[in-house]
C-alpha cells in the first residue's frame, strides 16, 4: 500500500514539528508549510489525500483558504485550530472544511479524524453512486424511496426523506446547520434553525432506538448534525 499524502499547514514551529514527525512514524506521507499562500501551490501542483489546516495563519486567514483549495481539489480539509468557539467552527465547516479538530488535540484523536476522513473520501462517491446507505440496523434506499430498520420498512414523510438523502450524500460529513436549511428547505430558509430540529427529532423517533443517545443521527453541538459512516 503506498502512504498516504498529507499537507500540514501549520505555523506554530514546535506543533508543525511535532506532528510531522508523528504523522511519519504512522506512515504517512507529510509535507509541510506554515503558509497559506504555499499551501495553495502545493494543492495546486500535488496529489494529495488529506489536508491538515490551521486557521490562524500569517499571510491569510485558514477560513479564506478553504473555499480556494475546494476550488481546486476536493482533498478532505480538516482544521486544527485554537479558536474554539461554535461560530468559528461552522465558519470552517460553512466554508467547505470537512472536519474540526481543537487545539490542543491528542495525536490519537488526529489519527482517527484522518482515517476517517480518508475512508469517507475513498467510499463517499459509492452512497452517492449506488444510492444506498447502509450502517448498521439502517438502510437508506434514495432511488426506490425506501427507508429499512432492521428489515422493517419505516415510513417517513417526504420532508423527513429529503432530510435522508441529503445526510447520505454527505455521509459521514459534518453537516453545518445552514447547510442543511440550504439543501433541504432551500436558501430562502437557512436561519430557521427550528425546521431542522422538529425534522430531526422526528426521523430520530423513527430510526433510533434510544433518540436521545442516537446512534446514526449524530449530533454536533452547536454545529451541526452528521449521519453515522463505518
Ligand atoms: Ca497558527
Amino acid at each position: 500500500m503506498t502512504s498516504k499524502q498529507v499537507l500540514l499547514v501549520e505555523d506554530d514551529e514546535h506543533l508543525r514539528v511535532m506532528l510531522l514527525t508523528a504523522l511519519t512514524e504512522y506512515g504517512y506521507q507529510v509535507t509541510a508549510t506554515k503558509t497559506a499562500s504555499a499551501a495553495f501551490q502545493i494543492v495546486r501542483e500535488s496529489e494529495l489525500d488529506v489536508i491538515l489546516l490551521d486557521l490562524g495563519l500569517p499571510d491569510f486567514d485558514g477560513n479564506q483558504l478553504i473555499p480556494m483549495l475546494k476550488g481546486i481539489a476536493d482533498t478532505p480539509i480538516i482544521i486544527i485550530s485554537a479558536r474554539d468557539k461554535e461560530v468559528q467552527k461552522i465558519a470552517a465547516l460553512d466554508a467547505g472544511a470537512d472536519d474540526y479538530l481543537t487545539k490542543p488535540f491528542g495525536v490519537g484523536e488526529l489519527l482517527a479524524r484522518m482515517r476517517s476522513a480518508l475512508r469517507r473520501s475513498l467510499q463517499i462517491a459509492q452512497p452517492i453512486r449506488s444510492g444506498r446507505y447502509l450502517c448498521r440496523d439502517l438502510e437508506v434506499d434514495i432511488h426506490k424511496h425506501q427507508v429499512l430498520l432492521a428489515g422493517e420498512l419505516v415510513h417517513v414523510t417526504p420532508v423527513e426523506f429529503r432530510l435522508l438523502e441529503v445526510l447520505v450524500r454527505y455521509t459521514g460529513k459534518v453537516m453545518t446547520h445552514r447547510q442543511l436549511l440550504r439543501e433541504v428547505w432551500g436558501p430562502n430558509h437557512e436561519e430557521d434553525g427550528h425546521y431542522l430540529r422538529i425534522y430531526m427529532r422526528q426521523l430520530r423517533r423513527k430510526l433510533e432506538v434510544n433518540p436521545a443517545e442516537p446512534q446514526y443521527l449524530l449530533t454536533e453541538p452547536g454545529v451541526g448534525y452528521r449521519l453515522a459512516f463505518e
